[in-house]
């Protein structure tokens, strides 16, 4: 049985008027809007990594967790505070996406065209939110001052979405890949750049394929004079390269490193598939990935693991359930595009490297963790289309647990391991008292199968519980519209 204790005085005033956190323009989102809010019976899922437990109690106070424990009979409730049972129920962090974007690449237009992405500013943040991404670095942007306005929008309360961490335009070489993105014409331009958008607001840099380890430098030591860090998804310069040079982070993995490619040349990006069939051959287990290994450890940079991404390179992966699961949210013609290009892809299966750079990587990320790397994770919703926002962030943990990470340790990638990246870990990423109520309840138990985080229920950011269904149906085919 369950007593309820006096409460504050302001708890009850507050409780008593029907005092709602979320403002009015979020609440066609809101299932759960109460000051006080205990979740009973409830299995945890800390972030810390640690073992599920089961049959807890948390409660959620003005946006904050205020308890976390075991359940036990005879305690004591706040006054007022809204009961929910959660019995055959779990609960995690909300997730921290390491490697997002609010934009989403428009269908094929036909030849001639040029390749374009579109900003999803209405779909990206709500598909996001409802897929348990409470917190999102984008990694890369197209159109800066619209990620900038929908974050402000976001933190206004005005718009649902995640909170975001913004990444500049990517600080690209020459040539760049696609019209939308900047040419950088040397170390001074990537230095006046990165001043630039710091002053613009942005509080990371990710620098792309075709920067030259000059302009690199350039990026890394004023994102740094900024107290801000950068990351790479590189190809011209390899990864202990970078990592000589000061980058913080990597982008992707194994797949994307050219350096061990026999005929890279120094500062020039090879192409992404030449380097790719040669690497397919190589060891994880041999001396030099594993020196890489070694050397992004010693220089402490952290690895985005983005395995949803690379699966849809995979012939026939992922399962055509998984694909069904985002039809509705994408635009008809969109569907259309990703379907012809999953088509084309299976035709090659004979002669595809992606099964093997796929067990490649997951075995390079494994080996990167268990001695002492840090691995997060994102599902970069880029690529030929498929991997959507929040969608393909639940399926990355589904492929952690695949590459032989516990369900714990994959949570714990995609949640504690960003948010201390992100110098947010007193803020978010493990649900322990003090910390933002930031929490994703799914039904099942994905310790014992990780799929179980797809069957989302309620995601808490700051206290407030938001429907899943109804952010995902306020949004229904807009996915490469808007
Ligand atoms: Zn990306």
């Amino acid at each position: 049985m369950m007593r309820h204790a006096a409460a504050t005085a302001v708890t009850l005033w507050m409780a008593g008027m029907g005092w709602a956190q979320a403002p009015a323009t979020l609440q066609p989102f809101v299932k759960i809007d109460a000051p006080v809010v205990v979740l009973t019976n409830v299995r945890v899922i800390d972030g810390t990594g640690a073992p599920a437990r089961e049959n807890q109690m948390v409660t959620l106070d003005h946006g904050k967790i205020t308890a976390v424990g075991p359940q036990t009979a005879d305690q004591l409730l706040p006054t007022g505070a809204k009961v929910i049972d959660l019995a055959g129920k779990t609960v995690f962090p909300g997730l921290v996406g390491m490697h997002e974007h609010l934009f989403y690449p428009l269908p094929d237009g036909g030849p001639g065209l040029l390749p374009l992405y579109g900003e999803m500013a209405d779909s990206a943040p709500r598909l996001y939110l409802a897929g348990g991404v409470t917190a999102a670095r984008t990694a890369g942007s197209v159109e800066p001052y619209t990620d900038i306005s929908v974050k402000e929008a976001i933190d206004a309360g005005k718009i649902p979405g995640p909170k975001l961490f913004l990444t500049s335009p990517y600080l690209e070489g020459s040539p760049a890949i696609g019209p939308q993105l900047h040419t950088l014409t040397g170390p001074d331009d990537a230095a006046r750049l990165v001043d630039y958008w710091a002053a613009e607001g942005m509080t990371s840099f990710k620098a792309y394929m075709h920067i030259t380890p000059e302009e690199l430098k350039a990026a890394i030591d004023h994102a740094h004079e900024h107290g801000l860090k950068i990351t790479g998804h590189l190809c011209a310069v390899g990864f202990k390269e970078a990592a000589a040079l000061g980058i913080d982070n990597l982008e992707h993995g194994l797949a994307v490193d050219t350096e061990f490619y026999s005929q890279k040349k120094t500062g020039v990006c090879p192409g992404q598939h030449p380097p790719q069939v040669e690497l397919a051959k190589m060891d994880v287990e041999g001396p030099e990935i594993q020196g890489t290994i070694r050397d992004l450890i010693a220089h402490h940079v952290a690895v985005t693991s983005t395995l949803a991404i690379f699966e849809s390179f995979v012939p026939n992966r992922p399962p055509m359930s998984e694909e069904m699961r985002v039809r509705t949210s994408l635009l008809p013609d969109a569907w259309g595009s990703y379907a012809a290009t999953r088509a084309g892809i299976a035709e090659h299966e004979a002669d595809a490297i992606w099964p093997r750079l796929l067990k490649m990587e997951m075995q390079f990320e494994r080996d990167f963790v268990k001695q002492g790397g840090v691995l997060m994770s994102g599902c970069d919703p880029t690529g030929y289309g498929g991997v959507l926002p929040g969608f393909g962030d639940q399926r990355s943990l589904e492929l952690l647990v695949e590459a032989g990470f516990t369900p714990e340790e994959a949570i714990h990638i995609a949640t504690e391991n960003g948010a201390e990246f992100l110098g947010e870990g007193a803020h978010f990423g493990t649900i322990a008292v003090g910390k933002a109520a930031d929490l994703v309840v799914v039904d099942g138990n994905p310790a014992k199968d990780i799929a179980d985080v797809e069957k989302v229920e309620t995601v808490f950011k700051d206290g407030v519980g938001y429907d899943p269904q109804k952010l995902i149906g306020s949004v229904r085919g807009l996915m490469g519209l808007r």
